[in-house]
């Protein structure tokens, strides 16, 4: 800061020094330069209204480029704010600039800057002096006179656009380079300054500094004798005395000291602002009638000096004040189209300030609905506001940005090489756990596909064992034949004979021959019986020298063959040497709800039956009565029931 002030100085000290020496004598005239002086000041145009004529009709071109450009330039800020013929003004700007003279000349060029510059700020064109100010700020000049206008252009430019801080900032620094002008004009200079520096903290609402510098102005106008800003200057200061005291008579007192321009200049913008805020501060206090009077005049003025601006605010004004005094028809039409008006030329910040008025309007008028919408719309408004503003800010800090940024850049590029090494280390870490699960599965799978054949080897081998249990549990260890526990495993069906037998006086084979020889009979005669058998038929011992055996689906045919098989198997043929014979009991089992146990009941009562009937028979029931069925031969038959 202080390194580039010291530098601004330098230039300063060379511009004025340029100035004082005979640098631009070839490019400026000073005859002419000094009536130029003193028919503008500081003024944009002259008070008397045969200046510029007169020096127009002696403008040649044998004058120098920098002096012709800036009579020009004169002449096109006549143009545009006496005759508001704007686009003419900027046509002849750009004529002028054109001139082979004047292209070759940075002075002459730095003229025609600056009065395009005053027109765009005339005329509000922000869209055009947010362009030029790249253009304005670049202008690098050696004369004092030309960067106090090129400082205070940027400055109200910046104004113009909204951004106080920076209107600040420029303003300020033209105020440092006023004092390096040794010329009559430096309490005019200050004065207009310090005019637009009171307004600037008005607007970055730093009232206290605001007050302070306005009354001191105010003061040093009388003390001077410098009237020429006075009517801007208590504007200011009666805008800022409503917002810090309110809408007070003192207020009042400056706004109507405003509304008469100074001696010799006609009615402006100043009053036609004055006039305004009357009309608004009589609005705050309810004086409607006298309200509206003021913004009809303000709108006559605005008119008369090709104001739109204002204009439309004015208007609008003038609608609300309808609508408060109760004219809806008139007051809401007005008002709306003022707004659409506005609209085309405010920011969306001050647009959404002015729906305050249109909701509060309808609100006033019962029409509720509208006022809603009109909120609604004040809020996009202020959301489209804050974007605004927020890209604002961010253009603002792009520098600061920009050189955070590459370091923030590096810090995202470590981060993001860091971040690709952890994934590789982070991908070796998973295929190693890929390997060692796929080992671990591996072996699982190899056990369990092991396991599995190992769990079926020995279930089979358990299952052989069981079934070799189940059939030795069922299995008559002496005989081989089956028990009477595996009786249950076969199922009954329609057509088995049931026949029980009872080896006749087994006691006496026992006691004659010994237990062993018992065994071998028993042994015998089952495997006689065995023999004799089919392969579904079943034998079953039923007790010590008790057989069960079961002819399965016997016919009427069949049953003698059975009858003389077991004859033979039994009685036909001693065993071990050892006549044997029996004593039975037969059944049929008929229906499917026949069971072993009743059949086999039915058959120990008819073996009873053969026993007391003199043993060596069986009794078979089929249907009805029981037959008798002898199992001796014909002498035994007879009689003899003692073979041994
Ligand atoms: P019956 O039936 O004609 O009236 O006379 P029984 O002598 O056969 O009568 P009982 O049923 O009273 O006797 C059966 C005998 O069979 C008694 C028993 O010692 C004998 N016995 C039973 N089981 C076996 C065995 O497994 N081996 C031997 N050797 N004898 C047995
Ligand atoms: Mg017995
Ligand atoms: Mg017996």
């Amino acid at each position: 800061m202080v390194k580039s002030k010291s530098i601004l100085w330098l230039v300063l000290l060379l511009g004025v020094v340029c100035l004082v020496s005979t640098g631009h004598a070839a490019e400026r005239e000073p005859g002419l330069e000094a009536r130029l002086d003193e028919a503008f000041g500081l003024s944009l145009v002259s008070r008397e209204p045969q200046a510029l004529p007169l020096i127009l009709r002696e403008l040649d071109t044998q004058i120098p480029s920098a002096t012709y450009a800036r009579v020009r330039a004169y002449q096109a800020l006549a143009l545009a704010i006496q005759d508001h013929a704007v686009d003419e003004a900027l046509a002849m700007l750009a004529g002028t600039l054109n001139q082979p003279a004047v292209a070759d000349s940075p002075h002459a060029q730095a003229e025609l800057l600056l009065a395009r510059g005053e027109i765009y700020l005339h005329a509000q064109k922000r869209e055009d002096m947010r362009e030029l100010l790249a253009e304005l700020q670049a202008l690098n000049t050696d004369e004092a006179r030309v960067q106090f206008h090129q400082l205070h252009l940027i400055g109200r430019g910046y104004d113009l656009l909204h951004n106080h801080e920076r209107a600040l900032h420029y303003l300020l620094q033209a105020h440092e380079v006023v004092m390096t002008l040794q010329d009559d004009k430096l309490q005019h200079r200050r004065q207009f300054i310090n005019l637009h520096v009171g307004r600037t903290h008005a607007r970055l609402r730093h009232f206290e500094r605001a007050r302070q510098t306005l009354d001191n102005t105010i003061e040093e106008a009388y003390r001077y004798g410098i009237p020429d800003r006075l009517p801007e200057l208590y504007m200011v200061r009666g805008f800022v005395i409503q917002v810090t005291e309110g809408h007070t008579d003192v207020a009042e007192s400056d706004f109507l000291k405003a509304t008469t321009p100074p001696p010799g200049e006609p009615v402006g913008r100043t009053q036609m602002l004055a006039f305004n805020n009357l009309g608004t501060l009589n609005l705050h206090r309810e004086n409607f009638e006298v309200a509206e009077q003021y913004f009809i005049e303000g709108i006559r003025i605005g008119r008369q000096i090709g104001n739109s601006y204002e204009l439309h605010i004015m208007r609008f004004n003038q609608g609300y004040v309808m609508v408060k005094q109760g004219n809806y028809e008139q007051g809401f039409p007005i008002m709306e189209a003022a707004f659409a008006d506005f609209s085309q030329l405010a920011p969306a910040g001050i647009q959404a300030d002015m729906l305050n008025y249109l909701a509060d309007a309808y609100q006033t008028a019962g029409m509720v609905e509208r006022a809603l919408s009109i909120v609604r719309q004040q809020l996009q408004l202020r959301e489209a506001s804050y974007q605004a503003e927020r890209e604002r800010s961010l253009a603002e800090l792009q520098v600061r940005y920009d050189t955070q940024e590459a370091s923030l850049r590096i810090q995202l590029l470590e981060q993001e090489s860091a971040l690709r090494d952890a994934r590789i280390a982070d991908q070796q870490r998973n295929q190693r756990w890929v390997m060692l699960l796929s080992a671990v599965l591996f072996i699982a799978l190899a056990f369990a596909l092991f396991g599995a054949r190992y769990v079926r080897t020995l279930n089979r081998q358990l299952s052989a064992a069981n079934q070799e249990l189940t059939e030795l549990s069922n299995r008559d260890p002496l005989t081989q034949l089956y028990n009477r526990r595996a009786l249950s495993t076969f199922p009954e069906q329609p057509g088995d004979l049931v026949i029980l037998f009872d080896l006749d006086q087994f006691k006496q084979i026992n006691d004659s021959f010994g237990h062993d020889v018992g065994d071998l009979v028993l042994k015998s005669v089952s495997a006689r019986l065995t023999d004799i058998l089919r392969a579904e038929d079943l034998l079953i011992r039923w007790g010590g020298e008790e057989f069960l055996l079961v002819v399965r689906r016997l016919d009427a045919k069949g049953l003698d063959t059975v009858k003389e098989k077991i004859r033979a198997a039994i009685v036909h043929s001693p065993a071990e040497g050892v006549h044997v014979n029996a004593s039975g009991g037969a059944v049929m089992i008929k229906a499917p709800t026949d069971t072993w146990q009743a059949a086999i009941e039915r058959a120990d009562a008819l073996l009873y039956q053969a026993k007391e009937n003199g043993r060596a028979q069986v009794w078979l029931e089929l249907d009805g009565e029981p037959q008798v069925w002898h199992l001796s031969d014909a002498e035994t038959e007879r009689g003899s029931s003692r073979p041994y």
